[in-house]
């Protein structure tokens, strides 16, 4: 048996580590768009503009109107494990942000040329700060940041090759925006590509927000083809508040499709694509939906914080219930009295 060459164990350059990690988190531009969205929103933004380039293969560019990046931690912003998010394992228990990792910006700059615009309110002008090079220069934008993303896998032609059409790319990053669009009605997002408008989504604020919404962006016939959900369990945590609160709207069984393409469930306000709650959902139409017709739903799910763990993955799309029955009967017992109510007509909405 020929023995093998052995090598001496060591340490990964920083740079390779990062191109590491970026194979987990960024498989193709969406998730680009996906990462840099949760930052903008983790930063307070009410507005987020997506630019596009090439389906996001040259050029992503999102500007937020947050509340921006210090010039001296600008750097410090594409450091790997670099957050100002979480300090502390408690901090980990009780994630309230999208982000938590300090990952994304530097794996993002390991394969693809980036650099980060921004102003704070305490600031007279805007930094940028060229992640190549390191450079950091004077620079003009109103409060927030401009995250711009050009020559994704450049550095990475394996990757690359992988991709799929423009249009098929742009669809991917259309749909990362659309999550977030679903579960932030408050805020306005706005989708260019090639300079072209293609998708807007205003702001909105009160109790019509969310179904406005949900109108924008998953059509009028949605809304009408829906029912809402409300439904709180009987357990209670220590502070009183039901253990599981599920709300949101579920389709009627005519408004069934062929594809699972409308399904939408949040986790305390995070998108995720999870077994429990997609059984769940399906399991509350088992009596009305017949072969492999697929319901559409959008459910918005709050728990405590402790008993789901978002750590599982680092694109967090993934999540791990503590009591994963307990959030089952939850979901299954909201979309199964909500389908049982009778429909008091729908809802009139604003023309549009
Ligand atoms: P994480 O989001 O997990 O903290 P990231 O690599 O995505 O890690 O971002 C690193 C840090 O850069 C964030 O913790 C945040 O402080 C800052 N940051 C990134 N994007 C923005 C933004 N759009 N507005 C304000 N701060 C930002
Ligand atoms: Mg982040």
């Amino acid at each position: 048996q020929p023995q093998a060459l052995r090598r001496p164990i060591r340490e990964l350059p920083d740079e390779l580590i990062s191109q590491i990690a970026a194979g987990e988190v960024v498989e193709r531009p969406a998730a680009v768009v996906r990462e840099l969205v949760d930052n903008a929103l983790d930063a307070g933004a009410s507005q987020v503009t997506v630019r596009l380039l090439a389906g996001g293969v040259r050029l992503i560019l999102v500007e937020d109107d947050g509340q921006g990046i210090p010039r001296e931690e600008l750097p410090v912003a594409l450091r790997r494990h670099a957050t100002s998010k979480i300090a502390s394992l408690q901090d980990l228990e009780a994630v309230g942000t999208m982000g938590f990792r300090g990952e994304a910006l530097a794996a993002i700059n390991s394969i693809a040329d980036m650099s980060l615009l921004s102003r704070t309110a305490d600031d007279a002008h805007a930094w940028q700060l060229d992640g190549r090079t390191g450079e950091l220069k004077p620079a003009a934008r109103s409060q927030g940041t401009s995250v711009e993303v050009r020559e994704l896998f450049y550095a990475t032609p394996a990757r690359r090759k992988f991709l799929k059409t423009d249009a098929t790319e742009l669809a991917h990053c259309i749909e990362a925006v659309r999550r977030h669009a679903l579960v932030r009605p408050d805020v306005g997002f706005a989708i260019w590509h090639e300079g072209r408008l293609v998708e807007q989504w205003r702001a909105g604020q009160g109790a019509s927000a969310h179904e406005q919404r949900l109108a924008d962006v998953l059509g009028n016939e949605f809304v009408e083809q829906s029912v809402a959900v409300h439904y709180e369990s009987a357990a209670r945590r220590p502070d009183g508040q039901p253990a599981v609160r599920v709300w949101g709207r579920a389709g009627i069984p005519d408004a069934a499709r062929s594809r699972a393409d409308q399904q939408f469930a949040y986790v305390n306000g995070r998108y995720v694509r999870d077994k429990v709650l997609t059984h769940a959902a399906r399991s509350a139409y088992e009596d009305v939906l017949h072969g492999h017709r697929q319901p559409v739903y959008a459910l918005y799910i709050e728990m405590d914080p402790s008993r789901v763990d978002v750590n599982v993955h680092p694109t967090k799309i993934e999540v791990r219930f503590r009591d994963s029955r307990e959030v089952h009967q939850a979901v299954r017992h909201a979309v199964e009295n909500a389908l049982a109510t009778p429909r008091a007509g729908t809802a009139a909405l604003p023309a549009t």
